[in-house]
């Protein structure tokens, strides 16, 4: 389970607090220091951690948690808000075209491996089931041949159409050509599958943002694996530098992800997380709502 270790070691260090009427200095002390190392091992970015506890430091040792009756709940209610605060505070809805200036274009960009093609079909299930819109797909990862047949039996699979041209015609024309086949067959979203490579590199970036500057998309979708942790956040954070991408799906969250990633990279990048992948099947993609999921890694 995700977060496991991490909702425990919060659970500990709160228990005793959970139940003290007036809390001390020395208390909250005791507190946020556990809470700074459950943090830590739960692989969140250390500069996260060093403001998230000064922030909750400073707001429990205020006066009316000192002098208050139930100040362990208290205490316990900043943690969860400022983890909330932390992970974006409100949920962040996707950006679609506004009316009649279709079709909405997103991109989905990633490493290898991250769940970019599988996400790039589960958002179109999600868009077709939930908002009512009629998604095509994109093929335009040429240099995994394997890419372009996977999208192909995802859209079969889903019965939503794909777009593609095979691997000898470059990913900008690809693209183009994709959403004049959308416009003229009414699709009203296409789903850009772009190129992943094991690292990032220079050609990886420069493709990206020449498939960015030719079809201007509503949303660059960056799809990071959760359970890469600080990984997670440094990848997000060199597409964010070069792309500007506009929202992050952190997929593999049914795993044993540490939390890391999931704490981090909103702080780091100042981008939202709008989905979360939760399986590997095509259902298993969720709007992400900061504030539940601070309630669920508090347990
Ligand atoms: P890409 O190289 O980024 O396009 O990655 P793929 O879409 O091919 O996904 C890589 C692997 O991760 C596949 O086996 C997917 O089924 C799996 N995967 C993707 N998203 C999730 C998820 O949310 N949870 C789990 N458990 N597996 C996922």
């Amino acid at each position: 389970m995700a977060f496991e270790g991490l909702t425990g070691r919060l659970q500990d260090a709160f228990s005793g607090l959970r139940k003290k009427g007036k809390v001390t200095e020395a208390d909250v002390k005791d507190v946020m220091r556990e809470v700074r190392l459950a943090l830590l091992e739960a692989d969140v970015n250390y500069k996260v951690v060093r403001n998230f506890v000064k922030t909750v430091r400073e707001k429990s040792l205020g006066e009316e948690v000192l002098g208050s009756l139930n100040g362990g709940q208290q205490v316990v209610k900043i943690v969860n808000d400022e983890l909330t605060e932390l992970m974006g505070g409100e949920q962040e809805k996707i950006i679609f075209a506004d009316p009649g200036q279709g079709p909405t274009i997103y991109m989905m960009t990633g490493l290898q491996g991250a769940g970019k093609t599988t996400t790039a079909g589960k958002l179109a299930n999600y868009l077709r089931k939930h908002e009512n819109k009629k998604p095509m797909m994109v093929a335009a990862d040429i240099y995994r041949p394997a890419a372009i047949d996977q999208l192909e039996t995802l859209g079969r699979d889903l019965d939503i159409p794909v777009f593609s041209m095979g691997d000898q015609v470059s990913p900008v024309e690809i693209a183009e050509k994709g959403i004049q086949q959308a416009k003229d067959e009414n699709r009203d979203v296409v789903i850009i599958d772009t190129a992943g490579r094991l690292h990032i590199d220079e050609n990886l970036m420069n493709e990206l943002e020449d498939v960015k500057a030719a079809v201007n998309p509503h949303e660059i979708f960056l799809v990071v694996d959760a359970m890469t942790g600080q990984d997670a956040v440094n990848v997000a954070d060199s597409f964010n530098d070069r792309l500007s991408i506009t929202s992050v799906i952190l997929t593999k969250l049914d795993g044993d992800t540490r939390g890391g990633a999931a704490l981090s990279i909103r702080s780091v990048t100042n981008k939202p997380i709008k989905f979360t992948g939760t399986g590997e099947k095509l259902e298993a993609l969720e709007p992400f709502y900061p504030d539940r999921m601070a309630n669920r890694i508090l347990g």
